[in-house]
């Protein structure tokens, strides 16, 4: 079967993804096999690609979006198996955890202490087969295609849990700092909460984009909008915008930071978290973000904006992502359903 494969991290420019064919693999008790239809590009696969988040598996077949078809099911004796063959399922982030440290028994299962993450400790979806965790697969609504689909399954469930980690309540105004493929979406979903939404991004074309799908403002990180925010989300893997985030809220506010790799957050004065301003980051998602991101998704309906790449262009969907240039997310298309 066809992979992009990264043996060695570099830049982005330089296409460290390799095509390479593997074997099919085969799945081990507990485990699925998927055929692979269509992949998100996010962030994260980028700072792997290029070296900034070193997996513990290398070489590794990046790729956490994952919408497929499955092939095989291998499920342990003592359980039966949630999914079955032929059905079309998502495949997140968090390939599995543990289960059993004090984080998984508490319900925070995005904070194990020994997690597995698809295309970071195992092999993702830039491939045709892959092989996940049974346990963690996701249902995907019917109404949305392969390719529509892919981006909800990172971007879209960690927009969904910034939105809670922030505490968004209908009717809030919500700032965002960036607009990719994560903000495209938690805009979407917090215009179906009644929320209204300013978006900072320095893109114009991202600006546009944003005023498309619902912001009552875009402009610039930096720039006073037209109302002080309740709430604030920077997708921007930038720490630069965390003190324009801080500058723009009200108090009692909250910032959540949405990245897995910050360049550090600038020094500012202590009066812009005065009034009982709040930042946290955003960690991962649980099982129960993805259900819930999804039931939301096919009610409201949430539609991300996509653009497809073959498998074999993934080091080019990687370098638009670097650049700035992907209106919504970058997804690769791999095969069509039969
Ligand atoms: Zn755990
Ligand atoms: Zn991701």
């Amino acid at each position: 079967m066809r992979a992009m494969y990264l043996e060695k991290a570099g830049p982005a420019d330089s296409k460290p993804l390799m095509l390479t064919s593997l074997s099919v693999p085969a799945p081990k008790p507990g485990e699925a096999r998927l055929r692979v239809l269509a992949c998100g590009v996010c962030h994260t696969d980028l700072h792997i690609v290029e070296g900034e988040l070193s997996p513990p598996k290398m070489p590794i077949v990046p790729g956490h979006q994952i919408v497929g078809i499955v092939d095989e099911v291998n499920p342990l004796p003592e359980k039966p198996a949630k999914v079955k063959v032929g059905e079309r399922v998502g495949v997140p982030w968090l390939y599995r955890s543990c289960g059993k440290c004090e984080y998984c028994l508490s319900g925070k299962e995005n904070l194990c202490n020994a997690p597995m993450f698809t295309g970071f400790s195992v092999d993702g979806g830039y491939e045709e087969y892959m092989l996940a965790h049974i346990d963690f697969l996701v249902k995907i609504p019917d109404t949305l295609s392969d390719t529509e689909a892919a981006p909800l399954l990172c971007a879209g469930i960690i927009g969904h849990r910034s939105l809670k980690v922030a505490g968004v309540r209908p009717g809030d105004t919500v700032g965002l700092f960036g607009f990719g493929a994560s903000a495209h979406l938690a805009l979407q979903e917090a215009r179906g909460l009644g929320c209204s939404v300013q978006v900072f991004t320095r893109s114009p074309k991202h600006q546009k984009l944003a005023m498309e799908l619902g912001a009552t403002w875009a402009g610039r990180p930096g720039d006073v909008p037209p109302k002080l925010c309740d709430e604030c989300i920077t997708f921007a893997p930038v720490g630069s915008v965390i003190p324009h985030a801080l500058g723009v809220l009200k108090r009692g506010g909250a910032v959540a930071i949405n990245a897995v790799h910050l360049d550090g957050i600038p020094e500012f004065p202590y009066s812009l978290v005065y009034w009982e301003r709040k930042i946290s980051s955003v960690a991962n998602a649980t099982r129960q973000d993805a259900e819930e991101f999804m039931e939301i998704a096919g009610r409201i309906p949430i539609r991300p904006v996509v653009e497809v790449y073959p498998l074999e262009e993934a080091n080019e969907a990687l370098i638009a992502l670097k650049h700035g240039t992907i209106q919504g997310a970058a997804v690769l298309q791999i095969a069509d359903r039969l």
